[in-house]
């Protein structure tokens, strides 16, 4: 049975057949919702319930509980049970238009023994334009992507990025350890809709596990010495002290950051190991009673990310002020959108 699908803010409307997802119908109609992994991991297509009712295949990952009581639920995994009114949950701001282009890897480097450092260069273009917190894919030879965050602030035709090295990975564990200055890589950029918001001045906590920390640098990177920049809590959240590639650099970042706190949490911790331990959201709630006035920006992990802002809505903190970017697996994401 079809339904039809009206979006509040603009009036546009969709019909979607049995078994599809209202994202999937929308982009086949030309209704341009915002979305990213398409797998109910990222979160990025989360939209408002006005009205009507939707079932899942299997319940999102990306979606809490307290999330579906609010009325939200996620459009690539939604299928509409009657004809629903939507209200997409965040507006796409004026961010800049994704292109197509060659990248020519300028550098290559180990920062932990699990994951790379990698720095592009796009010959073509004088300035690479994105927002920081945004992301990159890849273009396989199949024509498959990978997607990576951009982990430094725009500055000229050069981008760094951290990738951890996935057991098995078509891309991490195959290409990567074989790409040397020089090498191309067909790349889109800039893609994704987990960026700073300046306009909501609001304490800043920022929770990254692994790679996570990744597009929250480069947010990070283009504030210091903001005169505008709020207070920064970053919590990182890695398994071992191993892992925690920036360790050493990121104390340093308090010299060029309004009144910033920085709490490495290891979840395997091993002997030695003095500091906190555990899952990185507890040490956050552990920490702050009262999350009701801060804007949260929360990746990594999809498990963290659902822990987490189930965890943050119970300290008071607003679904408005949460953004989220979950490192989902993309081996079996389709390739068109
Ligand atoms: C928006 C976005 C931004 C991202 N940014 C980064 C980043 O900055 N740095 C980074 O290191 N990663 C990042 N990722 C995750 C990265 O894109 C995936 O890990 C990617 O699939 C790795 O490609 P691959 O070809 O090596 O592995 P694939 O061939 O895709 O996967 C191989 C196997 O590993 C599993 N797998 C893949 N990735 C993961 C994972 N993350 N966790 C658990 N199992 C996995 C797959 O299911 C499959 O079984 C991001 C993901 C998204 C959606």
């Amino acid at each position: 049975m079809r339904h039809r699908v009206q979006v509040a803010e603009t009036g546009q409307s969709f019909e979607v057949g049995a078994d599809e997802t209202i994202l999937a119908a929308a982009l086949a109609a030309g209704i341009p919702l915002a979305h990213d992994c398409q797998l109910g991991g990222c979160g990025t297509c989360r939209v408002k319930l006005l009205d009507g009712r939707v079932s899942y295949a299997e319940f999102p990952m990306a979606l809490t509980p307290e999330e579906e009581s609010a009325g939200y639920t996620l459009a690539c995994q939604a299928q509409p049970q009657s004809d629903l009114v939507i209200e997409p949950a965040r507006a796409q701001e004026n961010v800049p238009e994704p292109m197509r282009c060659t990248a020519v890897v300028t550098a290559v480097s180990d920062l932990s023994p699990l994951v790379t450092g990698l720095t592009l260069g796009i010959p073509d273009l004088s300035a690479i334009d994105y927002r920081p917190g945004q992301y990159m894919n890849i273009v396989l030879p199949d024509g498959a992507t990978r997607s990576f965050s951009m982990a430094s602030k725009p500055d000229g035709n050069r981008v760094d990025f951290h990738i951890r090295r996935i057991a098995g990975g078509g891309f991490t564990e195959t290409r990567l350890p074989r790409l040397q200055a020089g090498d191309t890589l067909d790349v889109e950029l800039p893609l994704g809709s987990f960026y700073f918001r300046a306009q909501d001045y609001r304490p800043l906590l920022m929770v990254a596990t692994g790679t996570g920390l990744a597009p929250i640098k480069a947010m990070l990177e283009s504030l210091m010495d903001d005169p505008d920049c709020p207070p920064v809590s970053l919590y990182w959240g890695t398994r071992t002290q191993t892992d925690l590639y920036l360790h050493d650099e990121i104390p340093g970042w308090g010299e060029r950051l309004y009144d910033f706190n920085y709490v490495p949490v290891l979840s395997r911790a091993e002997a030695g190991w003095n500091d906190r331990a555990g899952y990185v959201q507890n040490a956050v709630t552990a920490d702050f009673a009262d999350l009701s006035e801060h804007a949260i920006y929360l990746c990594g992990s999809p498990e963290m990310i659902s822990a987490a802002k189930s965890a943050f809505i119970g300290r008071g903190a607003s679904l408005d002020f949460i953004y989220t970017e979950g490192f989902t697996a993309q081996q079996a994401q389709p390739v068109a959108a």
